[in-house]
C-alpha cells in the first residue's frame, strides 16, 4: 500500500518549526489544564481519575515529541547503521512514571499537580501495565529498548500490538482464574497510530515460476493469497536525560478491503464481514505460555505476521533513500533476533530479497547471513520451537521452499567438512524427519545468523556443550555470551526513590547512568552512620511492601518479619514446590515447639501458571491451601506467615523489589538461562539465597559468598546424579523431609480436597524427577538457617545489603547492550553524529 498524502500540497517548512515546550512547573500546569479541558473536554465535575492520568500523558508526551522527531531526522540523514530489536513480547509495565523520570519531569510534574490539588501517586496507578509479554524474555526486551536509548544507539523495537495482553490472575479457592486483559479499552495516550505506513502480508496459496522469456533468470512468484495488512502503531522510547527518543513499533493486523468485496460482490455480505475476524484476530492476543510452545496455527501466523511487517518496513525505508541497491544494506542495518520466536524473519528476508528486490541466492544469503543475530533465551527442550513442515506448506509455501534450500545447501557444507557423517547430517538438519516432519527454528536461526548468544555465562557454556554442540564445532566463531541486565532507571531510579536519593547524596547524579559507580558504597557498609539510613529507608520499602500484601490479599504481616519472596513465573524447574516444602517445615517446627532463636518471617510467593500447565496450577493450589492452614493456625502468631500474592506484573515487582529482604533463586542448576528478577532484588539491597544457576553465578562472584546463601547442586552434580537420582534415599535418610511429606501424604493441607496434590507427592518422589527437589531440600534448609541468623544480626544484614546493592553495578542492562553493540551490532552512538 503506497503512503497516501493527505494533501496534494507539500506541507511547508514552517509547520514543524516549533517553540520548545517549558519544563516548568508551570508550563506542565498549563498544558495539563489545556489537554483537561480542550482534548479531552472535561469540567469540575468530572470525577474521573481517568481523564487526570490522560491530560497529564498527553502534557508529557507533547514534551516527547520535538525529541522523537530529532532522534528520527538525525537517524534517516545521517544514514548510520541501524540495528532492529525483533520481539514476539515487549513486556513494557507502565510508561507514565518512567517517561517523567527519563525526561527529567518527575518532580516538576508532581509539584504542578500538588498545587491544583492532585496526588502523582494516585495517576500512577491509575495506568494499566502493557503486559505485553509472559516474563523474564518480555521484559529484558523492554530494558533493552531503555538502554538503547539510554546510551544513544539507533535501535528499533519491533513488535505485536496485542489488543490483549498477560491474562489478569485472580484466586478462586486456591485456584487460579484467567482473565483476559483489555488493556487497550480506556485508549492508550503512548502510541500513534501511522497508517500511512501499513504493509501488505501473504499467507496460503502456491507457488510459480516464472521465466524472463529468454531462458534467462527465473523468478518464483507466491500466487493465490490470502492478504492482510499490518498496521503500524510507534511508541516512544526516551533515553535517560539525554534527548533521544527511540521507536518501538507494534503492528496490529488488519483486513484489506479488497478481502471483503471479492466475497460481497458474491453476495455474501455478513460473510466477508466476519472475516475480517481472521485478518484481525492475529494481533488479538498474546500466548501465554512461558517456555514451552504448543504449536498452534495462530502462534505460527504472529510470528509470521511480526518477521514479514518488520522486514518489509526497513527495506522499505533501505529502498527510499538508496533506491534498490542493496550493496551496503548489510553494513547499514542488524537486526536481532529475541529467542526463535522470529526466527522466520532469515528466510523471510531471503523472500524478500529475490523474488520483490530481484536478487540472486547469493547475494541475499549474504546480506541475511551479515545481519541477523540470534539470542537464545532457554535450555529445556520443551521450549525448542519445531512447525510441523505440513502447517509451513499450508500457511507459508514460499517460505518453505527457501528453507528446503537453506538446508540443502547448510547439509552439504556438513558433508564436505564431515564428509560421510550421516547421523551428523540427520542431527544437524533444519528438518527433523518422522511420522511429523518439523522445522527446527533454532537450527534455522543459527544458519541464518552470524551471532549466537546465550543470556548468562553458564547458559552459553552449556549452550555450546550440549544443545548447539554440533554447530559450535563447525562455526565457534558465532557463539557468545551476553549475560543479562535490568535496566536502573526503571528498577532503581524509579522503583526506589528514597533509596536512590541517599546513593545520589552520597556519589552524586551520575551513577544512574554509569552503575559500576554502586561500588563506591562499598566502603560505607559498615559504617554505623549509613547503616542507620540504608535501614530506614528499607524498613520505610518494606511496609510499602507488607501494606500491598494487606490490600491485595488481606494478610496482615508484622513490621518485624522477614521479608522472604519468590515472584516469577510459575514452573518446576524454578521450584517454588522447594521453597513450600521449606515453608512446610517452618510450620512443622513450630508445631513441635521447635522455635528457640527464632526468626519471624513472611514468604511471599507470586507468579502466573500458562493456563494449560496443571502441574504449575496445582503448586498455585498447593502454595494457597499451605498458606490458608499455617495464617489460621494461632501457633504461628509472630512466627510466620505464607502469602500467595495474585497477578504478579511489571507495576507489582517496583514495590516488591524495592521491599524485599530475601531473594529466592532456587532453579535446578542448569535450567534457569539467567534470570533478571534475581538481578531487581540484588539492586535493591536484597540477599540472595540461590543455586548456582543461570546469572546467580555471576552475582555471587560479584558480591562474594559471604553475601549471599548459597545452596544446592551444581549444573554438572545435577547431570552426574540423574542417571541414579533416588529421592527416596534422601527422604528416609532426613527427619525433616520425612515429616513434610508426611503431613502431604495425610492430607494436611488438602482436608476437604482428598486427593488433589498426590501428583505433587509423587513428582517428589519419582527417581526421574527432573527437577531434583528432594536432593535440594538439606542444603536449602541449612541455608535457610544461616539467612535467618543473619537476619536477627541486623547490622550484618544491613551491611551485606549495602554490599549486595554495591556489587550489581554489573547488571545493568547499559553493560549488556554495550556488549551488544560492541561485539555484534557496531552501532554509533548519536552523540557522535550531532
Ligand atoms: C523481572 C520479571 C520477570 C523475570 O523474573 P525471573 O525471576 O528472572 O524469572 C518476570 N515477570 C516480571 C513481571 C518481571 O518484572
Amino acid at each position: 500500500m503506497p503512503v497516501q498524502p493527505l494533501v496534494k500540497s507539500q506541507p511547508c517548512e514552517s509547520i514543524t518549526e516549533l517553540e520548545p515546550l517549558g519544563m516548568d512547573p508551570e508550563s506542565i500546569q498549563r498544558d495539563y489544564k489545556r489537554h483537561f479541558n480542550y482534548t479531552l473536554g472535561r469540567d469540575r465535575d468530572c470525577r474521573s481519575a481517568h481523564y487526570a492520568y490522560t491530560a497529564l500523558g498527553l502534557a508529557v508526551r507533547d514534551r516527547i515529541m520535538e525529541r522523537w522527531r530529532d532522534t528520527r531526522h538525525l537517524c534517516s540523514t545521517s544514514l548510520c547503521k541501524q540495528a532492529y530489536y525483533l520481539s514476539m513480547e515487549f513486556l513494557l509495565g507502565r510508561t507514565l512514571g518512567n517517561a517523567m523520570l527519563n525526561l527529567g519531569l518527575k518532580d516538576v510534574a508532581t509539584r504542578a499537580l500538588y498545587e491544583l490539588g492532585i496526588e502523582m501517586e494516585e495517576l500512577i496507578e491509575i495506568e494499566p501495565d502493557a503486559g505485553l509479554g509472559n516474563g523474564g524474555l518480555g521484559r529484558l526486551a523492554a530494558c533493552f529498548l531503555d538502554s538503547c536509548a539510554t546510551l544513544e544507539l539507533p535501535v528499533m523495537g519491533y513488535g505485536i500490538r496485542y489488543e490483549y495482553g498477560m491474562f489478569r490472575q485472580v484466586i478462586d479457592n486456591g485456584y487460579q482464574v484467567e482473565e483476559p486483559d483489555h488493556w487497550l479499552r480506556n485508549g492508550n495516550v503512548w502510541e500513534l497510530e501511522r497508517p500511512e505506513l501499513t504493509v501488505r502480508l501473504r499467507f496460503g496459496g502456491r507457488t510459480e515460476v516464472i521465466s524472463d522469456g529468454n531462458g534467462g533468470i527465473q523468478r518464483v512468484r507466491w500466487v493465490d493469497t490470502h492478504d492482510i495488512l499490518a498496521v503500524p502503531f510507534d511508541v516512544p522510547i526516551p533515553g535517560y536525560h539525554n534527548d533521544t527518543v527511540n521507536t518501538l513499533r507494534l503492528w496490529k493486523s488488519m483486513a484489506t478491503d479488497e478481502f471483503d468485496l471479492e466475497e460481497f460482490n458474491a453476495g455474501d455480505y455478513p460473510e466477508a464481514v466476519a472475516a475480517k475476524n481472521t485478518a484481525e484476530q492475529i494481533s488479538l492476543v498474546l500466548y501465554p505460555n512461558d517456555t514451552s510452545e504448543n504449536g498452534k496455527e495462530l502462534r505460527l501466523r504472529q510470528q509470521y505476521f511480526l518477521a514479514s511487517a518488520s522486514l518489509q518496513d526497513v527495506l522499505r525505508r533501505w529502498v527510499w533513500t538508496h533506491g534498490e541497491d542493496f550493496s551496503q544494506f548489510a553494513d547499514k542495518n542488524a537486526f536481532q533476533l529475541n529467542d526463535t520466536h522470529p526466527a522466520i524473519a532469515v528466510p523471510e528476508l531471503m523472500r524478500l530479497l529475490m523474488d520483490e528486490h530481484g536478487l540472486g541466492w547469493d547475494e541475499a544469503w549474504s546480506i541475511t547471513t551479515r545481519t541477523m543475530a540470534y539470542t537464545n533465551h532457554t535450555l529445556l527442550p520443551e521450549a525448542l520451537e519445531k512447525w510441523p513442515v505440513r502447517l509451513f506448506r499450508q500457511l507459508l509455501p514460499r517460505l518453505l521452499e527457501i528453507i528446503y534450500e537453506i538446508n540443502a545447501r547448510f547439509l552439504a557444507e556438513v558433508d564436505k567438512r564431515w564428509p560421510g557423517d550421516g547421523e551428523r547430517l540427520a542431527r544437524m538438519s533444519l528438518i527433523e524427519e518422522g511420522h511429523e516432519p518439523q522445522v527446527r527454528m533454532a537450527y534455522l536461526a543459527i544458519v541464518g545468523s552470524f551471532s549466537v548468544n546465550g543470556v548468562a555465562a553458564l547458559h552459553s557454556r552449556l549452550l555450546t556443550e550440549g544443545l548447539f554442540r554440533d554447530f559450535y564445532e563447525l562455526w565457534p566463531h558465532k557463539f557468545n555470551n551476553k549475560t543479562n541486565g535490568i535496566t536502573p532507571r526503571r528498577w532503581l531510579a524509579w522503583a526506589n526513590p528514597e533509596l536512590s536519593a541517599l546513593i545520589t547524596e552520597t556519589l552524586g547524579e551520575g551513577w544512574v547512568t554509569d552503575l559500576n559507580r554502586l561500588r563506591e558504597l562499598a566502603p560505607l557498609a559498615g559504617k554505623p552512620k549509613f547503616q542507620k539510613r540504608w535501614q530506614e529507608i528499607r524498613q520505610h520499602n518494606r511496609q510499602r511492601l507488607i501494606d500491598f500484601v494487606a490490600r491485595e490479599t488481606g494478610v496482615e504481616i508484622p513490621a518485624n518479619f522477614m521479608l522472604d519472596v519468590q515472584v516469577k513465573r510459575i514452573h518446576e524447574y524454578k521450584r517454588q514446590l522447594l521453597n513450600i516444602l521449606h515453608v512446610i517445615h517452618l510450620y512443622d517446627r513450630i508445631k513441635r515447639g521447635d522455635v528457640a532463636d527464632w526468626t519471624p518471617r513472611a514468604v511471599i510467593i507470586g507468579g502466573k501458571a500458562a493456563p494449560g500447565y496443571l502441574m504449575a496450577k496445582k503448586i498455585i493450589k498447593l502454595i494457597n491451601n499451605v498458606a490458608q492452614v499455617v495464617n489460621s493456625d494461632p501457633d504461628t502468631e509472630g512466627l510466620l506467615r505464607v502469602v500467595f500474592l495474585p497477578n504478579y506484573r511489571v507495576s507489582a515487582m517496583e514495590v516488591i523489589c524495592a521491599g524485599a529482604d530475601l531473594s529466592e533463586q532456587i532453579s535446578t542448576a542448569g535450567k534457569e538461562a539467567s534470570g533478571t528478577g534475581n538481578m531487581k532484588f540484588m539492586m535493591n539491597g536484597a540477599l540472595t539465597i540461590g543455586t548456582l544457576d543461570g546469572a546467580n553465578i555471576e552475582i555471587l562472584e560479584e558480591v562474594g559468598e559471604e553475601h549471599f546463601f548459597l545452596f544446592g547442586l551444581t549444573a554438572a552434580q545435577v547431570e552426574e546424579m540423574r542417571r541414579h537420582y533416588d529421592p527416596m534415599a534422601f527422604i528416609n535418610r532426613d527427619e525433616d523431609l520425612s515429616r513434610v511429606m508426611r503431613l502431604l501424604e495425610t492430607g494436611h493441607f488438602n482436608r476437604f480436597e482428598p486427593g488433589i496434590f498426590d501428583d505433587i507427592i509423587g513428582s517428589v518422589k519419582n527417581p526421574h524427577d527432573p527437577w531434583m527437589t528432594a536432593a535440594d531440600f538439606r542444603s536449602y534448609v541449612e541455608a535457610q538457617k544461616q539467612a535467618a541468623a543473619r537476619f536477627r544480626d541486623q547490622k550484618a544484614w544491613t551491611r551485606s545489603s549495602i554490599l549486595n546493592t554495591a556489587a550489581s553495578g554489573r547488571f545493568s542492562t547499559d553493560r549488556t547492550i554495550s556488549e551488544y553493540n560492541q561485539d555484534i551490532w557496531k552501532l554509533t552512538p548519536l552523540h557522535q553524529l550531532r
